[in-house]
């Protein structure tokens, strides 16, 4: 066995150096003498390609910023789609809703509701809702 055995020539092709005690690019999986061992220093492909990636992942992070969007505030009534730019919050149970529905009555108020009935709003149909307005009112 002769010394060249031990340790590596450095991998990069104007340099070839050998050396004992060659570093390890996890990257591109080879190695290199002490002057190359930096990713930068031996041009590492892998490690570029990472630097690339990572910078237009900035970029694109940078450009699908939004653009100072206006806030909506989506109605809490199941299947209506009216958004305000304002909230309308319900006093009584804390939800957003739209002008339509600001009222606890109009989007069937939780707080109408807890007292008697445990079920989902959505289970509720309107019948059973005036019924306890009704009630609520006497
Ligand atoms: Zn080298
Ligand atoms: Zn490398
Ligand atoms: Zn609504
Ligand atoms: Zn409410």
């Amino acid at each position: 066995m002769e010394f060249e055995d031990v340790g590596r020539h450095c991998e990069l092709e104007s340099c070839r150096r050998h050396d004992y005690l060659p570093f390890y690019c996890q990257d591109c999986q080879k190695y290199y003498c002490l002057d190359h061992r930096e990713q930068v220093a031996h041009q590492c492909p892998v490690y570029l390609e990472k630097q690339k990636k990572e910078q237009e992942m900035i970029k694109s992070k940078r450009k699908s910023k939004p653009k100072a969007k206006v806030k909506k505030y989506p109605c809490g009534v199941e299947g209506c789609k009216k958004c305000n730019q304002v909230p309308i919050y319900c006093q009584k149970c804390g939800g957003n809703f739209c002008l339509a529905h600001r009222y606890p009555e109009s989007h069937q108020c939780r707080s109408l509701l807890n007292n008697s009935l445990k079920l989902p709003i959505k289970q509720i149909v309107n019948k059973e809702t005036n019924l306890f307005n009704r009630i609520l009112r006497h």
